[in-house]
């Protein structure tokens, strides 16, 4: 099974499946208050202490809408290039839960506020469009804790009412390299016009996979079956490849798949059966009595258009036109708003080349290893611009820029400093130079006989005999230099 190229086909007894994955991703959306009252939102709070009347459903209450959360939700359909309906309706959705007091949940069915958009992935082997089918705004329900008590659940309001932007992909994602690229995406533009967190851990991303097989070459797509509710792309990736890997056994079988919602066992990466989809059907939407339909004026989604910021396409565009970066480069540097902010404030005063290397390369790795966002380094592009800066002019080499990097992070010390505390200057005195030369050439006669006699792979020992004994201050190009005419 090749699962993590872009063709993901699993093959059964000489047939080849190609696996159909939509999603429709729920992303919380990053305001202070509900969608439809003023309690607050913020994560971890004790729990239902973040309630209003409007939320717990108490009899008369009326919601009103939040005018942030639907500015959020339009700003995000721009972004996602996608048509924004000057008019939406708040139907309600129907269904008993016991964390859902008020029996139905406020939606959008019908008229959502959001269209058809597209969000572009960058493949290996080129970009691919993926559609998007609509975004509707939707109230989340409570949550019910079913692990503090042996015989109780419990209930936590906090949750309750707050906005969510459901985002229906069409059913073209491919591969688990799509859904992760997809998910991704999703999420670094948002990020890019704050409309959402993307907080994973947090609950404030997560999706319904839908899944379907079919035999390659088919026209048709298959029957799919819903995994409800992953809250990681790792996740998401192991429900669908365990779903896919099923719905085909059972075809193989000479069954058929039932349109059924799934639920993904983490613990026993399984997906499992919850209830047949024409049972779940009945939601009996209808406009909900207490909400107007919702009405855009083209002066207020004018407003919010001219205020979206460069998002992560149009800035990979400009990184390669105006930096000459690569294509891959440029896709690491955008991908996260904080990381370009970070390369942009670097190369203000920096070698863009250096800068792209020291960024993906050193600075990566370091954050890597203290587990930390960019936005927390330890080393501040102030003062990488600096060592950069040191590195290009010669007065350190590369190595000893390792060194001196280290030493940064440890405080977001100015590299100036470390280099004349610790006498890292790099020798670039050709006399100096010169001296350390004669002083490894006298040592190692034999070396020079054997060099002269044609061994010229011996050149590099030199080389390193002279850095060694400069402590790697030597300025390498020099070295090589001196070196080159005392050994003719
Ligand atoms: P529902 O409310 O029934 O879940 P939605 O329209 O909200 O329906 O979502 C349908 C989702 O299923 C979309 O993301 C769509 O791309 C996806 N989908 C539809 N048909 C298939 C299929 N045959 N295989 C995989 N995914 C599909
Ligand atoms: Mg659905």
């Amino acid at each position: 099974m090749k699962k993590n190229q872009s063709e993901y086909l699993i093959k059964r007894n000489d047939t080849e499946y190609e696996v159909v994955i939509g999603l429709e991703v729920h992303a919380q959306v990053l305001s202070k208050s509900k969608l439809f009252s003023s309690s607050p939102t913020k994560f971890g709070a004790e729990p239902n202490s973040q309630v209003s009347l409007v939320d717990a459903a108490f009899p008369g209450m009326l919601p009103v809408i939040n005018e942030f959360c639907i500015k959020q939700a339009v700003k995000t359909g721009i972004g996602l290039k996608a048509k924004i309906n000057k008019r939406s309706i708040f139907d309600r959705k129907n269904y008993f839960y016991a964390d859902l007091p008020q029996g139905y949940q406020i939606s959008q069915y019908k008229n959502p506020i959001i269209g058809e958009g597209e969000v572009i992935l960058d493949m290996p082997n080129g970009e691919k469009v993926v559609g998007i089918e609509r975004l509707h705004l939707e109230q989340d329900a409570g949550k019910s804790i079913h692990d503090m008590d042996p015989q109780n659940t419990f209930v936590d309001l906090n949750r309750s009412g707050v906005a969510l932007m459901e985002i229906v992909s069409k059913p073209d994602l491919r591969s688990l390299d799509e859904v992760n690229l997809y998910i991704k995406k999703l999420r670094s533009i948002m990020r890019y016009i704050g409309t959402c967190d993307g907080n994973m851990q947090e609950g404030s991303l997560r999706a319904d996979v839908n899944v379907s097989v079919r035999k390659k070459g088919q026209k048709n797509y298959g029957t799919r079956c819903e995994i409800k509710n992953v809250n990681s792309i790792k996740f998401m990736q192991m429900a669908i490849d365990y779903e896919a890997n099923r719905q085909v056994d059972v075809i193989e079988e000479g069954g058929v798949v039932d349109q059924e919602t799934r639920l993904f066992d983490t613990k026993k990466n399984e997906t499992r059966s919850m209830r047949s989809k024409e049972d779940a059907h009945d939601y009996r939407y209808f406009p909900d009595p207490d909400l107007l339909p919702l009405e855009l004026t083209d002066e207020f989604i004018n407003d919010l258009k001219k205020n979206i910021p460069e998002l992560p396409d149009e800035k990979k565009k400009r990184f390669i036109e105006k930096f000459k970066l690569s294509s891959y480069e440029a896709n690491i540097l955008v991908s996260d708003i904080e990381t370009s902010k970070y390369f942009e404030e670097v190369i203000k005063k920096s070698d863009v080349k250096i800068s792209t290397n020291w960024i993906t390369g050193e600075l990566f790795a370091l954050l890597n290893e203290k587990n930390l966002e960019i936005i927390d380094s330890p080393i501040s592009a102030k003062n990488l611009s600096k060592l950069i800066n040191l590195i290009k002019d010669g007065t350190i080499s590369g190595k000893i820029a390792k060194t001196v990097f280290e030493m940064m992070a440890d405080g977001d010390i100015d590299p100036q400093k470390i280099i004349e505390d610790k006498g890292l200057k790099q020798q670039s005195d050709p006399k100096e130079l010169e001296k350390l030369i004669n002083k490894v050439v006298n040592e190692n006669q034999e070396k020079v006989k054997e060099y002269k006699s044609g061994k010229e792979k011996l050149f590099g020992f030199f080389v390193g005999q002279v850095m060694k004994v400069s402590g790697g201050k030597a300025n390498p190009q020099l070295v090589n230099e001196i070196l080159k005419k005392k050994l003719k």
